[in-house]
């Protein structure tokens, strides 16, 4: 018998489910999501997680605000947990990124965002166990934070689920079926299944089916590598008991609070094959992540390195998410190129990759900017920072 849907959804990570979520939200709830593997196990289980609204362009400030609101209020609008755990964040800019910094902050204040530029005084008067460079300034956000990824996507998966969506593990999509312009299906290593409308986000693997179909998008990945460290004793009361989640610019290095008495550092970004790479943390990455992490929190001197693993961005040529109808169908949708900062917006992202889906007149976000043309008509979007995941 044939099997229909009013979706299918491919991909299980976090921007597949939320995905779903808002389909349903929308009352497209005959859905079916098919993840190859286990939900949240691709670059969503690697997440750190970092919540913030620091950003050059205003679509996706406005995606990391709105979407800071549905972490905080996970229970009230999804009926799960979401671990969201409000802290402050402070940026590092460096030399010569000052105005860059400034720049983004009225960006995020016009939409709402609580933060600000520090003077190092201000900073160390807030934060005594910190340090930074002379003549540095520091941006503060106030209502930034973390999650958790897994308690994330499987909510969204959760919501979907108990309003009629299906969500099938373990089945590997080969293909996407497709007639006139329209899509009709896929193809999985268990058989053909049909939908009214088809949305693709498989992160780090998008290209494999798209490029069936249309242009591949210019998406490339990186490893980036992220280590687990046990604080110095009693820091916890210090910092009482979370210190700011940190991110250094010129480095790239960013860092946060883990369970009570650990953190989680982030450093790096090498090409890599998707299917390859090196999942562990390399010995010189943790010497030297560790080292620039201490250099703004002295206490880190004294801290050891406990695990860590590593995790794909999937980078677009300006660092920022495509969201769009793919060229040439008006029923496949497609979300990729995250960047490395994809999951604070997944909320944001979920909505608007179902909106596209149903076809609604009116998205919630402007999403022209991060349209799929923008690169062949040469319209990427600037950072203020240069090409880099601080987008
Ligand atoms: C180390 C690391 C740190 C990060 N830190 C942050 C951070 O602090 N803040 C932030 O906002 N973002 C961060 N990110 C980015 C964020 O995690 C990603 O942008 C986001 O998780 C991407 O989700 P996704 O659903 O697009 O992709 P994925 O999670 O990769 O999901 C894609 C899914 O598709 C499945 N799939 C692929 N091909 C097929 C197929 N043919 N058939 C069926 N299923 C298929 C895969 O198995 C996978 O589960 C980080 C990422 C990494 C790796």
């Amino acid at each position: 018998m044939t099997e229909k849907y009013e979706a299918i959804v491919i991909g299980g990570g976090v921007m597949g489910c939320s995905t779903l979520h808002y389909l349903a939200e929308l009352g497209v709830t005959k859905t079916l999501l098919l993840e190859r593997d286990t939900l949240a196990s691709g670059s969503t289980g690697r997440s750190m997680t970092i919540l913030r609204m620091h950003y050059s362009n205003r679509v996706i400030t406005e995606m990391a605000w709105w979407s800071r609101g549905v972490m905080a209020n996970f229970e009230d609008e999804v009926g799960a947990p979401s671990g969201y755990q409000q802290n402050d964040w402070l940026l590092v800019p460096g030399p010569g990124n000052e105005d860059a910094a400034s720049t983004n902050v009225k960006l995020a204040q016009s939409v709402g965002v609580e933060t600000e530029v520090l003077s190092i005084d201000d900073a160390i008067s807030r934060w005594p166990y910190m340090q930074f460079g002379e003549n540095e300034c520091v941006v503060w956000e106030g209502k930034a934070g973390f999650a958790d990824s897994h308690l994330v996507t499987n909510g969204f998966a959760s919501s979907a689920r108990s309003r009629g969506a299906s969500v099938r593990l373990g089945v590997s999509v080969d293909e996407i079926l497709h007639e006139n312009g329209v899509a009709i299906g896929v193809r999985t290593d268990q058989g053909d299944i049909f939908a009214d409308r088809i949305v693709l986000t498989t992160g780090p693997w998008t290209n494999v089916l798209l490029e069936q179909v249309t242009e591949p998008l210019p998406i490339h990945t990186v490893r980036h590598q992220v280590m687990r460290l046990k604080q110095q004793e009693g820091f916890e009361k210090v910092a009482e008991p979370f210190h700011p989640i940190v991110v250094h610019a010129p480095s790239g290095m960013s860092a946060r609070t883990d369970t009570p008495g650990y953190a989680l550092v982030g450093y790096r970004e090498d090409p890599c094959d998707r299917d390859t790479y090196n999942q562990g943390v390399d010995t010189e990455v943790v010497v030297e992540g560790m080292g620039l992490f201490a250099d703004i929190i002295p206490a880190y001197e004294d801290a050891t390195y406990v695990n860590g693993w590593s995790g794909l961005f999937t980078v677009s040529l300006d660092w920022n998410p495509i969201i769009d109808r793919v060229p040439g169908f008006e029923n496949l949708v497609v979300g990729a190129g995250f960047s490395g900062h994809g999951f604070k917006m997944s909320p944001a992202i979920g909505r608007s990759l179902a909106e596209l889906a149903v076809g609604a007149k009116e998205t919630t976000f402007d999403l022209h900017p991060i349209r799929f043309s923008r690169f062949e008509e040469d319209d990427l979007l600037k950072s203020a920072y240069g090409g880099n995941v601080f987008a």
